[in-house]
């Protein structure tokens, strides 16, 4: 959406305030300015120039959303809010220019899909002088305040990417089917070991999968920051590299990554002469693991699991694309596990990206909520279809002392199915 196509979108916004009994941002810091409709108002006192853009309180406005879709699903008026909020992003990219940190590692670094995979296998070697082991094993902790919270537990980048551990296609006799799996960065650096279980589990249920060598970044951390011509860039490579493959369908195992190719790239892609439809045809193959699996069936006999589980709603992957029933099927049907709902499963766990950079504590907040509810559960295990989402939660839990592991979906079955990580 345009910036002079935003007069239209934001008079339907009838101001009933529905948006305010759902928006995590809202419940944290109470004030209209933080909800969607107080977004809105802003927004169109920009378009009438009652408000200068340049003012620093719209920039910090506008970066006080998760894109948690909460109040799109329940606005009476259909507000496309993410639509307005990253229209107003790309325009304070454009009017203001990008921070510099942003601009390197957005137009230096994802611009180059080779120096970008340099500089993450370079990451481990470094990684040490700035991270330091947690207590307990858990992940690491900043040694240094770098921009990153003293206390937030972050898992470090891995010294062997999936992409460099599997070949470029995984063959099984008789595929029933076979897929092409983009594997995105968190889970090829630092989680390659939910790839492997992505690829066990199919390869066990007679899924043959093609790892194409020169994917790359899927855009959301540049499209959400506001930089649209480094996003569109990075959407055409994707369409590129997945399109014309042999494969039944594309799989992601990331809400924000599976939101992208099945969304997002219609969007960013609709000027571009030839890739409109190159994209919708990706965003038609698109699949997330978990509802792919389900729909295929599991044909393999699993081992089971002896433990109590719960599902965590990943926003890019419950809202975006509406993927909610399938993971908790797969769930239900491990032999000798138990499930248990949490109160709130879709509130959001308060990581959205760079959002838990730029707001931690704000971020913490959010997700106090989420431990809260985990903790109430009695769960041992916390499933979930996000990398970032595990990631942010597994620090919750860990600075709250709540016992307990968080796995992706595709480690939770590979388990079920006797593969021991
Ligand atoms: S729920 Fe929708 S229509 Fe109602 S105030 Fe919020 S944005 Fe406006
Ligand atoms: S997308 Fe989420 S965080 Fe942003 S305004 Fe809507 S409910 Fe609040």
């Amino acid at each position: 959406m345009q910036w002079s196509d935003l007069e239209r979108e934001v008079i339907r916004c009838i101001k009933c305030g529905a948006c305010q009994s759902v928006c995590p941002v809202f419940r944290e810091l109470g004030a209209e300015s933080t909800v969607a409709r107080g977004k809105v108002n802003l927004i169109r006192a920009v378009i009438r120039g009652d408000v200068d853009a340049a003012g620093a309180g719209f920039e910090e406005r506008m970066s006080w959303c998760l894109m948690c879709k909460a109040c799109q699903e329940n606005c009476p008026s259909g507000v496309k809010l993410d639509q307005l909020i990253l229209a107003a992003r790309r325009k304070l990219a454009e009017d203001k220019g990008l921070p510099l940190l942003k601009k390197l590692i957005f137009r230096l670094g994802l611009r180059n899909r080779r120096l970008f995979d340099f500089g993450m296998r370079m990451g481990p070697m470094f990684q040490g002088l700035l991270l330091r082991p947690a207590p307990g094993g858990k992940g690491m902790l900043p040694r240094l305040p770098m921009g990153l919270d003293m206390r937030r537990l972050v898992s470090p980048v891995d010294a062997r990417p999936f992409r460099s551990r599997v070949p470029a296609r995984v063959d099984v006799a008789e595929p029933r089917k076979t897929v092409a799996f983009f594997t995105g960065c968190m889970i090829n650096y630092i989680y390659p070991q939910i790839g492997e279980a992505v690829v066990e589990v199919l390869k066990r249920n007679g899924i043959a999968v093609i790892i194409p060598a020169g994917q790359h970044c899927c855009g959301t951390p540049v499209y959400v920051n506001g930089d649209v011509p480094t996003a569109v860039e990075l959407a055409r490579a994707t369409v590129d590299t997945f399109a014309g493959l042999e494969a039944d369908a594309v799989i992601t195992a990331c809400g924000s990554c599976g939101a992208a190719l099945r969304k997002e790239y219609a969007a960013l892609l609709a000027g571009e002469p030839g890739y409109a439809a190159k994209a919708a045809a990706l965003a038609a193959k698109t699949k997330d693991f978990a509802e792919f699996l389900a729909e295929e069936g599991l044909t393999a006999e699993m081992q089971g699991l002896a433990a109590t589980a719960t599902y965590h709603d990943s926003c890019h992957l419950a809202r975006s694309q509406g993927v909610r029933r399938q993971p908790r099927e797969l769930i239900a049907g491990v032999p000798g596990l138990t499930f248990k709902e949490l109160k709130a499963p879709a509130r959001c766990c308060g990581a959205a990206g760079s959002f838990s950079l730029a707001h931690y504590e704000l971020s913490r907040r959010i997700n106090d909520h989420k431990v809260d509810d985990i903790a109430a559960s009695g769960a041992e295990l916390v499933v979930t279809g996000c990398p970032m989402c595990m990631m942010h939660i597994r620090d919750g839990m860990n600075q709250r002392g709540v016992a307990g592991e968080v796995l992706h979906t595709a480690e939770l079955l590979a388990r079920a199915y006797g593969v021991e990580k």
